[in-house]
């Protein structure tokens, strides 16, 4: 499929406040959906049709597809490219506003494969893995930087909130690195595609959720502070207190919180909860 760029005849012109950077490789199509693992018993959730491309290959491979696009512009253009594809549901709306529940309802369980917008990389992957829809995997095109930061491990740079919340729930993999030349326009830097099954369960056991990710979300608050100066700050709770938490879940009184994994989190976010 060409894409569209120039043009006053009311041809497309790429916006790139709305992340609009296209692939236009129709192998490259074709591996990613492969590398998604999704087959003709799935049902899909695209995020960001763009000129269909993804969404025409999805349809030939999937079940059910639903894609999502804000920019009416798109909207003609993509009902000649998926006019043969009857499985195909387009919503036009914002991914951030639409009642995705709603949206994805008829769908039963769903993958998620996309080529997202990098402006909404954090906030739409947070919704996503913190949402109760029946989500099985989710496999997403996004900048280079942030496909490292969802698999990066504790000690490691750009181990953070994005990390502890895909990892959480789902199994992140780097699959493909994309060079900034495969897009159209190609932006400033370089991609990568990351699968992300879900697990069966999530990778530790924790009794409080919300907990968990309030004690992350210290850890990572004040990077260069330990562990026990950031339960002060978050918990507003004196030096002994934090001192008692921080020795009763096993833990160095003196480690710094980007180097505590998922399960030092639990073993914390239990030990306040029990012992607030
Ligand atoms: N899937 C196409 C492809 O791979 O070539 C387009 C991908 S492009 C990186 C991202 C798409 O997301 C653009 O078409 C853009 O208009 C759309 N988009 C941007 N913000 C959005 C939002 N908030 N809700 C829904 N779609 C959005």
């Amino acid at each position: 499929m060409k894409q569209q760029k120039k043009g006053k005849k009311g041809e497309f012109h790429h916006k790139r406040s709305l992340g609009q950077n296209f692939l236009t490789d129709e192998a490259l199509f074709e591996q990613l959906v492969d590398l998604s693992g999704v087959g003709p018993e799935d049902s899909v959730l695209e995020i960001g049709a763009g000129a269909g491309g993804m969404t025409k290959v999805l349809s030939k491979r999937c079940r059910k597809v639903i894609s999502i696009e804000i920019d009416d512009a798109l909207l003609p253009i993509l009902g000649v490219v998926l006019q043969q594809c009857g499985n195909v549901r387009l919503v036009h709306g914002d991914v951030m506003r639409l009642n995705l529940p709603e949206v994805t309802k008829d769908l039963g369980p769903f993958h998620v494969v996309a080529n997202i917008p990098y402006y909404l990389t954090t906030d739409l992957m947070t919704l996503l893995f913190t949402s109760d829809m029946p989500i099985q995997s989710i496999s997403v095109m996004v900048q280079k930087e942030a496909a490292e930061k969802m698999v990066a491990r504790p000690g490691e740079e750009g181990y953070g909130m994005l990390s502890v919340r895909a990892q959480y729930t789902y199994a992140p993999e780097i699959a493909l690195d994309v060079p900034a030349c495969m897009f159209t326009p190609p932006p400033k830097v370089d991609s990568a595609f990351v699968v992300m099954p879900r697990r069966e369960k999530p990778c530790v056991d924790v009794q409080d959720e919300n907990l968990l990710f309030r004690v992350a979300g210290a850890a990572f608050a004040m990077r260069r502070k330990t562990m026990e100066n950031n339960l002060i700050a978050t918990f507003r709770v004196p030096r002994e207190k934090a001192g008692e938490w921080m020795e009763k879940s096993g833990l160095d009184r003196g480690a710094r919180g980007e180097t505590l994994s998922l399960k030092d989190f639990a073993a914390l976010a239990d030990t306040i909860g029990n012992n607030r």
